[in-house]
């Protein structure tokens, strides 16, 4: 197999061979058709997160075609198209697990930061944690009607920029109508499209004069987008913020409307400034999005199923997963970045 392998936080990835992989007991080894590149994949990379099994092939948006079963899989066969997200193991065990919350298992691991992910041609995972793939039906333009399927490239950020989108939009409420969306990047633009099919108003907000992500975000339907500066047009019943940019809390406070929601939908965020009470009196509440549980895995990909998404998704050759982490890195990309391990898939 061929891998791009993080030895060093702060180290650029090399290109590495290696042995193909062999599934263990209860796992998979599925062939990598495309893997996403996520923000949190920058945060492991750089080292903001400090707790990666190193040498780490990055990578948790992956699809992949099952190639080999291990010992004892009945609940997946060969041939089959699969997701594999963050969230790769946990103990089933611990007091949050028990309790259904096993996004925050005592002993999780996580594909592509404490288990190798799919920056790579190969990748194993546990079958617990592999979702087969209903047909996805895809829209050319947003909004529009059903036109074909997701292939891998475009499926592939639904597993984590939409699953997590998803986790922060249930989050969110119930009974939202006016949504704010602080950071208009993969995870917003596959999540504003579900909203918005549901009826919710999305409000966009961008780093100050980002006009693309602002057109982007109103195409999509969003129904206005300006700065993150910028006063809301109305009162938010909540805000989600995908941006990993603590000053963004104070902001997203203020736009909520009294008993409004502010979600921190990433899992890295730079310090949050000290701010009024005033924000957070009357009732304001704010929470963060940590990780995933499988229960949000199968609902989102069914919702996804129900709903043609336009994905917009710029695809790289796996050798140049550096110069895809670093677009990522700049904002020169709009929607998301996807690895192509295999040429002509
Ligand atoms: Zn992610
Ligand atoms: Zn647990």
């Amino acid at each position: 197999m061929q891998a791009m392998v993080l030895a060093q936080a702060g180290e650029r990835l090399a290109l590495e061979e290696r042995a193909d992989p062999e599934p263990g007991p209860g796992e998979v080894r599925l062939r990598v058709l495309a893997c996403a590149v996520c923000r949190t994949d920058l945060h492991v990379v750089d080292g903001d997160l400090r707790e990666p099994r190193l040498p780490l092939v990055p990578g948790h948006e992956i699809i992949g075609v099952i190639d080999r079963l291990g010992a004892g899989v009945t609940s997946l066969r060969l041939g089959q198209r699969a997701g594999v997200p963050w969230l790769g193991h946990v103990c089933g065990h611990c007091a949050y697990c028990n309790a259904g919350r096993e996004n925050l298992c005592d002993e999780p691991r996580f594909t592509g930061y404490t288990r190798d992910g799919g920056f790579a041609t190969h990748v194993v995972a546990e079958a617990a944690f592999c979702f087969p793939l209903p047909d996805l039906p895809r829209a050319s333009v947003p909004g529009g009607p059903q036109d074909g399927l997701l292939d891998a490239v475009h499926a592939a950020p639904l597993m984590c920029a939409g699953l997590i989108g998803w986790r922060a939009l249930k989050l969110a409420g119930d009974h939202v109508r006016e949504l704010g969306i602080f950071g208009f990047g993969a995870a917003a633009h596959l999540i504003t499209q579900i909203a918005v099919r549901r009826g919710i108003r999305v409000h966009a907000f961008t780093r100050a004069g980002d006009l693309a992500a602002q057109a982007f975000a109103l195409d999509l339907g969003a129904a206005s987008a300006g700065d993150s500066g910028a006063a809301p047009p109305c009162a938010l019943d909540a805000a989600i913020i995908f941006a990993p940019v603590g000053e963004l809390v104070p902001l997203a406070l203020r736009a909520v409307r009294k008993g409004g929601r502010v979600v921190c939908g990433g899992i890295y965020m730079s310090p949050i400034p000290a701010m009024d009470y005033a924000l957070l009196w009357e009732e304001r509440e704010l929470v963060s999005v940590a990780n995933l549980t499988r229960d949000d895995a199968r609902e989102f990909l069914a919702a996804a199923a129900a709903t043609p998404l336009f994905v917009e998704a710029r695809s790289y050759p796996l050798p140049q997963a550096n110069e895809a982490l670093a677009d990522l890195r700049s904002g020169r990309i709009i929607g998301a970045a996807v690895l192509v391990p295999w040429t002509g898939t």
